[in-house]
């Protein structure tokens, strides 16, 4: 019996989410006196995944077959599956991402598993009983959830966990075949197409995102925005009012009904910080709320708060940035 950890990579780079993940499964492995293998999914690099030992993995299984470069919910799901069969794997790791998301539903019913996703903490394990702690209402709360099946999946919301880095630790990479067929990519996209952002930084995998709201008070501002971006390599992003009026883009609103985030540094300008708005940050590790009203409810949710005017902050802040760089 093993763990296995699904381990996203794009452009031949692990996601740091993965690293997150990767590391996980190896202490939840420590806990039950096993080892975790990984499976790999998207565009992987073999030298990248061999450093996965450094999280604490001790094989990685790679399947070449090109087709798997971009996520294809069926095929993705059968390739895990089946590595989960042949390494015997009664626990699945993977992050609680778009593609975590998608595949760990279908997984579950195809494995007969038990699934908790949105996970914060490693797992309470005391004689058959395996707890995990899960947040709920969008990160208002946090519920204890037993996983009863024999298989159980765990999906890791990002930022929750630290990555260890053991350094200089190798994984052994082996090639591995699910014996994917044509009807198992029946669901392929016929295309991808990636937006286009400021400084072309993909809002969902960015590690920096510059944001804001209302209190910019109009699209004609929003190069205060995208100069605090660029300074600090930094995606774009909106909150929903902002893009109903097209301010911005549509793909750059982020909340309950646009895209979640989880980067290191989020910087909220103009935002009041509304719970729709919050859900889609809120798992941002560090969060910069400029705001002029000291009574705004996003100022709770922030490690740092500016209470000022955005028009005279966000300029001293971009030259701060830039004298820094
Ligand atoms: C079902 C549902 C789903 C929703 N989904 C989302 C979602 O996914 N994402 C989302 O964002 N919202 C969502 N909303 C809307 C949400 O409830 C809020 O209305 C919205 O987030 C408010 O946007 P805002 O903070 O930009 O604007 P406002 O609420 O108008 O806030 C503007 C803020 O800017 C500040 N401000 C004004 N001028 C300045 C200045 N010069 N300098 C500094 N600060 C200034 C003000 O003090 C205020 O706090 C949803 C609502 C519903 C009902």
């Amino acid at each position: 019996m093993s763990v296995l950890v699904v381990v996203e990579c794009a452009d031949g780079e692990v996601k740091k989410s993965s690293l997150e993940v990767a590391s996980y499964g190896a202490q939840v492995a420590a806990q039950l006196g096993t080892t975790a293998t990984a499976i790999a999914v998207g565009e992987a690099n073999e030298a990248n995944l061999a450093k996965l030992g450094e999280q604490g993995i001790t094989k990685v299984l790679y399947d070449a077959e090109p087709r798997l470069k971009d996520f294809v919910n069926n095929a993705y799901t059968k390739l895990i599956a089946t590595a989960a069969e042949q390494e015997s794997a009664k626990i699945i790791v993977l992050a609680n991402s778009n593609i975590g998301a998608a595949v760990g539903s279908r997984l579950s019913v195809r494995l007969k598993a038990s699934l908790a996703t949105n996970v914060v903490e490693l797992p309470k394990i005391s004689g058959d009983q395996f707890t995990v702690k899960r947040g709920a209402f969008s990160g208002k709360a946090f519920s204890d959830v037993v996983l009863s099946g024999d298989r159980k999946i765990i999906a890791v919301k990002k930022n929750s966990t630290e990555a260890q880095h053991d350094a200089g630790k190798t994984a052994e990479v082996t090639s591995f075949s699910a014996q994917l067929s044509d009807a198992d990519f029946a669901d392929a996209p016929k295309q991808v197409v990636m937006q286009d952002q400021a400084g072309g930084v993909l809002l969902p995998e960015a590690e920096r995102v510059v944001s804001g709201g209302r209190g910019m008070k109009g699209p004609e501002n929003w190069g205060l925005i995208e100069d605090l971006a660029k300074a600090l390599g930094a995606a774009t992003a909106c909150s929903k009012p902002v893009s109903d009026v097209d301010w911005r883009p549509h793909h750059e609103h982020v909340g309950q009904t646009g895209i979640t985030v989880s980067p290191n540094l989020y910087i909220a300008c103009g935002i009041s910080g509304a719970i729709q708005h919050l859900a889609g940050v809120n798992s941002s590790k560090v969060i910069v709320v400029i705001n002029k009203d000291p009574e705004a409810p996003f100022f709770k949710a922030a490690d740092y708060g500016i209470v000022g005017d955005v028009f005279d902050v966000l300029p001293k802040l971009t030259a701060a940035v830039k004298a820094l760089n």
